[in-house]
């Protein structure tokens, strides 16, 4: 990318990433933040408060990705410090039992009424890498069914035709993972049952679990059609086979109890991360207590983790789930709207074609005038106008998710002051979608 594309480019961020390439691979430590889709200098964040984020130029952003949903308070919640601090000062790590893990899975169980038990891990892959095997170790069957455009974290075998930073770069596969690993994973396009009920036809008493994203937000977000994750259910539950849903995304983010207290699809295992962490490494799977007895030491499949219910982790998890109550959702439920609106509007206004769309407060735009259904719909979308739709918006102080394959979040935190900037930035970042060109 030429100097003049990108005139308002971050000296002190370049530098950073200068370095940082000389000793990492393409300069980061999760692909989707290098700007691979978007081009330009990634920002190297220093601090974080409420609504905002402050970069190593010492420029302000209000921030829409909030750590990729994590941080559902805003940045440096007082609270959520004070939490941590206090566990700090106890120690980091012990490797045995301690109460915090105890709280955090009661508080977890007490909201979601398919959650009977949960085991901590520290990242999402973990807990969908563990919920499968569990699921293969119950069931003694071998194959996986997964849809298009859904991640699942970088699970081996759950590497195909997955969304989110894979979806970004277009990898149809990833150089590692062998045709064994990936060979017992049937991909299937998402919201479409009739695909679901051909599989089980052609391998009958083969199929262990049927993974979806609750509510997919890792190829911008797509909805699940009315009555599709019941169909899931229901289907599994003909076959023998466990419904598992992965709410390391939506969990504890679209509402108190998740994606489930939205549609109230009852799965057999659930996966966490994300919100449960507080920012910090905490996610969980857990569900069925039937299930769950087969786990190791109750039962014969192995799971384990060093820092697995870390102290400061889950303290800082349920210091987050706790302040999370009836009126923070309705908080973040009205300024998601309200941005949402800002967004339309301002594309409208320029005449750019373009399909907002929602899982209660998890939202992304697609440029395209077709509705998104699956991950061959969202792959349509003009995503070079996103790219000027981004970088007008990073001009004026706004971050997005640097690419146009994810869901946008938002904070207990957005107050009217960081609205009125997204909106003082909307209507140039719409134009210069409008004026984008392939
Ligand atoms: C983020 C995510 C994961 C992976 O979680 P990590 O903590 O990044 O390993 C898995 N599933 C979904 C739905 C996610 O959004």
């Amino acid at each position: 990318m030429s100097e003049l594309a990108y005139p308002y480019e971050a000296p002190a961020s370049q530098a950073l990433f200068d370095r940082a390439a000389a000793v990492t691979p393409g300069g980061v430590n999760s692909p989707v933040r290098a700007f691979r889709a978007v081009g330009g200098t990634p920002r190297f964040m220093v601090s974080g408060t409420g609504p905002y984020l402050t970069d190593a130029d010492g420029r302000e952003y209000v921030d829409l990705v909030c750590s990729w949903g994590p941080m559902i308070l805003g940045h440096s919640h007082p609270e959520v410090i004070a939490a941590v601090q206090d566990a700090v000062s106890r120690g980091t790590s012990f490797g045995t039992p301690g109460e915090g893990e105890v709280a955090l899975a009661e508080e977890m169980v007490a909201r979601v009424a398919p959650l009977e038990q949960v085991r901590l891990v520290s990242s999402g892959t973990e807990a969908t890498m563990s919920a499968i095997r569990l699921a293969r170790g119950f069931t003694r069957r071998t194959k996986v069914i997964k849809f298009a455009g859904c991640y699942h974290g970088h699970v081996d075998s759950l590497l195909a035709a997955a969304g989110s930073g894979v979806a970004t770069f277009a990898l149809p596969d990833t150089p590692g993972v062998t045709g064994a690993q990936a060979g017992d994973t049937i991909v299937l396009p998402y919201n479409d049952l009739d695909a679901v009920r051909e599989a089980f036809r052609a391998h009958p008493g083969e199929i262990a679990c049927v993974i979806t994203e609750a509510s997919p937000g890792n190829m911008g977000v797509v909805p699940p059609a009315d009555g599709f994750n019941q169909g899931l259910k229901d289907i599994c539950s003909e076959n023998g086979a466990l419904y598992v849903s992965d709410e390391v995304m939506t969990g504890f983010r679209t509402s108190r109890a998740g994606w489930f207290g939205v549609d109230g699809v009852v799965p057999d295992l659930m996966t966490f991360g994300k919100v449960m962490g507080g920012g910090f490494p905490a996610a969980a799977f857990g569900g069925r207590a039937d299930v769950m007895a087969h786990l190791a030491p109750a039962g014969p499949v192995y799971q384990a983790g060093t820092l697995s219910g870390n102290p400061v982790a889950t303290a800082a998890g349920l210091a987050q789930l706790r302040l999370l109550d009836d009126a923070a959702y309705a908080k973040v439920d009205a300024v998601s709207k309200e941005i949402q609106g800002l967004v339309t509007g301002a594309l409208a206004k320029e005449g750019v074609a373009h399909r907002l769309q929602t899982a209660s407060n998890m939202f992304s735009v697609f440029f395209t005038d077709r509705p998104v259904r699956n991950y061959e719909d969202a792959r349509t979308q003009e995503s070079f106008r996103f790219t000027a739709f981004f970088h007008s918006l990073l001009a004026d102080g706004v971050y997005l998710p640097p690419s146009s394959f994810e869901s946008w979040f938002v904070s207990t935190a957005h107050d009217e002051r960081a609205v009125q900037r997204i909106a003082d930035a909307l209507p140039a970042a719409a134009r210069a979608a409008a004026e984008a060109t392939a």
